[in-house]
């Protein structure tokens, strides 16, 4: 039945649904094997739409029987669905489908994972559990009942009855059937309750596998943050009786905001000092703020299609971003955040998958779950409200909950109440939403008369199926400084609309240095010639502190291109420049561990790329070993004292205070254990009594050529936990050497812990190597081949995350011709495989057509 050729559709084809969902009726009877879902749902025409086609979405179900109106009926079965003559009024539909969990291997629809049923709806999940119309902008009330022997049955909403073998849930909020869920198994949960502003208690509980209970309340303390933050900061109270929390091992994705019913991968919620890191312990606040924050952006506003998407998602990951800047450090956020934009999204921004925030078209959506829909989509949102104002941000938010609560909305409807709240016109700004690919922002100045002028070109290379690209809105925050290092100019925000754009800065006494782009206020590409010692002045006295860290960070580029590209030795002006930084209590140390870090060999391939140059990966990761080596003998003498002094004696708290401190300590750690041959890391696992100490020691350790007997020691003090041993894998990988990176892989994907059916496990694996890259790229071509062999197992059992690992491969063209054939090589031999996923063919042929 799934063996159509794969569709293309568009956003310009959209229509309304013919018929109108009231409510929904679903009685599961569950067995792995054979469950029945029994539906009962009514239904009827849409005034609004322009026929009255019944077709309902229906994917590996066995239809038992149908009725209209009580009378048995048989549907014409299609191959994406069935469909039906049907009353021109109001009708009810019944159906008794059975399907199979238990054969359910890609995780989405109904599925079993270590013994316990869960579902993944989203996006197209929900036709695979019974006929239904299967979008978005169909929203409904659900009631469930669930028949089962396992103790603990959960769906979305509100409990209403139970006995003896069954649950009953009612949802009184009308919701998309891709916030459909339903869990049952034998969990215990970690109870609280939260009284919301207008006094009502919510009761809260996150349910996980027996073993595991002792690591919920710092999930539970993050939900608690997010719910009270979303009252303070957008006036959003939570609206039913309970909200769930699901831990599942099996899960493709992060999380999924089910309404009242979150499921979470268990890597997303579950930790403990003893086996989380401190950057585990911030995402997983960040995750389930994300999940919370959803029930307002997302579910109580859906999307109208999944064109949409970046209606929900870009607004979420941007209001997750404001809360973790709110509960940690805003700066340090803002920099991670950026190196992760850069990382992700510029890379596909600028490679064969570039997409606009709103896709115009697609073939599988899943595949559109990308860094452009969520990270440059929540880029947009900032941009926003840079442009208009936080006090008008705050506004149009207001309208927006106000006008379309209850609906499924469009990009058309996000903009059009800012339009409204301030009267400008967003014509031009929705662009962003419309054209792909990364703008190049280039910027020259003049000084005259104690006028300094600056002068801005913006223009965007073509990106598939879009060649010509207009003049977008920029929002650039500019700062200036005088030769002294003291700001004349504060932060001032310079609205560019053209393609080339100057603006005046009046009555200065010398010329000034400026700091463009502050606190990365455009998702751009900054091209400007600057001097390294201009780099090193910007670093130094730079107050916009994400501008300090990137005259670092653009001061190693440089450093390290030189050192690639002529041979040059290691630029002690940085090496200077970057102590005094290290050296400076009165900074924060989370910012200084981010300024000991230099840019990751991804982004100098990109760079000697855009300077017309064929990147080797191989002598990129040898220059930033030089360099690394070159650091840590400059700062022998200070990182021993930045070590003791930033070593944490309280009790573990997984505050930003601490993480700070331990982030800079294990930083000045990496370093000492490359001139002391690991002997302070050995001292550092062996006392160890949390996983940022002990995973930070065992890197160290590995890339000494020390970590034999600690990589043992490891496996079997946490052999008995799947998380723990998730980073196991992937840092033996990560900390190989480039000649033996594909070789360990190898071997680990024969380690009786390795499996391809669960997809943490197996992005820990074959995710670690694809995320090597001189490991990945080498000249052997053992990687690309030992990336293929598994992509083409895990295929037919899991398309999803087969397809999005297939993302490794986008930046072929950057490489040499003897990558390149052997990437093709590759690349064909998966679109030859018979029965290839439509997920997997979709993205093969776009990284392919490059
Ligand atoms: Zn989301």
């Amino acid at each position: 039945m799934k063996d159509a050729a794969p569709q293309t559709i568009y956003l310009k084809d959209y229509t309304p649904p013919s018929y109108l969902v009231d409510s929904v009726h679903l009685t599961f009877r569950l067995s792995p094997e054979h469950t029945r879902v029994v539906s009962r749902i009514e239904f009827r025409p849409n005034p609004e739409a322009a026929n009255r086609d019944f077709f309902l979405h229906g994917e590996e179900l066995r239809l038992h029987s149908a009725r209209i109106n009580g009378a048995e009926v048989t549907p014409q079965m299609t191959l994406e669905g069935l469909t039906c003559e049907v009353p021109d009024a109001p009708f009810v539909w019944e159906s008794d489908v059975e399907i199979s969990p238990v054969a359910n291997t890609a995780l989405e629809g109904l599925y079993i994972s270590n013994g316990m049923y869960s579902t993944q709806c989203e996006a197209q999940g929900f036709r695979k559990i019974t006929y239904y119309p299967d979008r978005p902008d169909v929203m409904a009330t659900f009631t469930v009942r669930i028949e089962s022997d396992l103790p603990v049955l959960l769906s979305n909403g509100n409990p209403v009855a139970q006995g003896d073998g069954f649950a009953e849930w009612h949802d009184p909020w009308p919701k998309p059937a891709y916030l459909f869920a339903l869990v049952a198994g034998d969990l215990i949960n970690h109870p609280d309750t939260f009284t919301t502003k207008s006094g009502k208690d919510v009761e809260l509980n996150i349910w996980v596998r027996p073993g595991d209970e002792d690591k919920c309340a710092f999930g539970m303390e993050a939900l608690k943050k997010s719910m009270k933050w979303d009252e303070d900061v957008y006036g959003r109270e939570y609206d039913l009786d309970i909200f769930n929390i699901v831990a599942v091992d099996d899960f493709n994705m992060g999380a999924m905001e089910n309404k009242g019913l979150n499921i979470f991968n268990s890597s997303c919620v579950l930790a403990s000092p003893e086996t989380s890191t401190d950057a585990n312990f911030e995402r997983i606040e960040a995750i389930i703020a994300h999940e919370y924050f959803h029930n307002w952006t997302g579910n109580r506003i859906t999307c109208r299609d999944w064109f949409q998407l970046c209606l929900k998602e870009g607004l979420t990951v941007f209001r997750d971003s404001q809360f973790t800047s709110d509960m940690r450090s805003a700066p340090v956020k803002r920099i991670e955040d950026v190196i992760a934009l850069r990382g992700r999204q510029f890379r596909e921004d600028n490679g064969p998958l570039a997409h606009p925030v709103r896709p115009d078209s697609f073939v599988e959506i899943n595949n559109f779950y990308t860094a452009t829909v969520y990270e440059k989509g929540a880029e947009l949102i900032g941009m926003l409200k840079t442009l208009v104002g936080d006090a008008d941000y705050a506004k149009a938010l207001d309208l927006y909950f106000d006008r379309h609560d209850g609906d499924a909305a469009t990009i058309e409807d996000w903009l059009k109440v800012f339009e409204d709240t301030t009267g400008r016109d967003l014509t031009q700004f929705k662009r962003w939403y419309e054209q792909a690919g990364t703008p190049r922002l280039s910027v020259s100045e003049a000084f005259e008369d104690g006028t300094y002028t600056l002068t801005f070109k913006q223009d965007t290379l073509p990106t598939p199926g879009q060649d010509h690209k207009d003049p977008r809105v920029i929002p650039i925050a500019v700062g200036l400084l005088n030769p002294n290092g003291d700001e004349v100019v504060p932060t001032t925000i310079l609205e560019m609309t053209g393609a080339e754009q100057s603006f005046r800065f009046e009555g200065l006494a010398a010329k000034p240095v400026p700091s463009i782009l502050r606190d990365f206020s455009a998702p751009v590409i900054l091209q400007r010639e600057s001097s390294d010692q201009e780099r090193a002045f910007l670093l130094a006295h730079d107050t916009d502190p994400f501008n300090k860290w990137e005259a670092g960070r653009a001061l190693a580029r440089s450093g390290l291109i030189a050192m690639i590209r002529d041979g040059a030795a290691p630029d002690t002006g940085h090496l200077d420049a970057l102590q005094a930084v290290v050296r400076d209590d009165t900074l924060d140390p989370a910012f200084r561990a981010l300024a000991i870090g230099l840019p990751s060999q991804d982004d100098l391939a990109q760079t000697l790329v855009n300077l017309g140059e064929v990147p080797d990966p191989m002598a990129i990761w040898q220059a930033v070993e030089v360099l690394k080596q070159t650091i840590a003998q400059h700062m022998q003498d200070l990182l021993p004292r930045i070590y003791a002094q930033y070593q944490v004696d309280d009790a573990y708290r997984a505050d930003a205070d601490q993480a700070g401190a331990r982030a800079l300590a294990n930083a000045a750690l990496a370093l000492i254990s490359r001139v002391d041959g690991g002997a302070q890391a050995q001292a550092q696992y062996d006392k160890a009594d949390n996983m940022t100490q002990q995973l930070a020691a065992l890197g160290c350790l590995i890339g000494a050529n020390k970590g034999d007997k600690a990589v043992q020691a490891f496996y079997e003090q946490w052999r008995h936990d799947r998380l723990v041993i998730d980073k196991w894998f992937s840092l033996q990988i990560a900390y190989s050497d480039p000649d033996h990176a594909a070789e360990i892989a190898r071997a680990l994907t024969d380690h009786p812990d390795f499996t391809m059916k669960n997809p943490n496990r197996f992005r820990a694996t074959l995710g670690a190597l694809a995320g090597h890259p001189a490991g990945f790229h080498h000249a052997s071509g053992a990687g690309y081949a030992l990336l293929t062999d598994w992509l083409l197992k895990l295929d037919p059992i899991n398309p999803q995350t087969t397809a999005r690992m297939c993302s490794a491969f986008e930046t072929w063209k950057r490489y040499d011709a003897d990558r390149q054939s052997m990437i093709l090589a590759q690349l064909d031999r998966i679109l030859g495989q018979q029965g290839l996923s439509r997920d997997t063919t979709e993205m093969i042929t776009r990284i392919r057509s490059a």
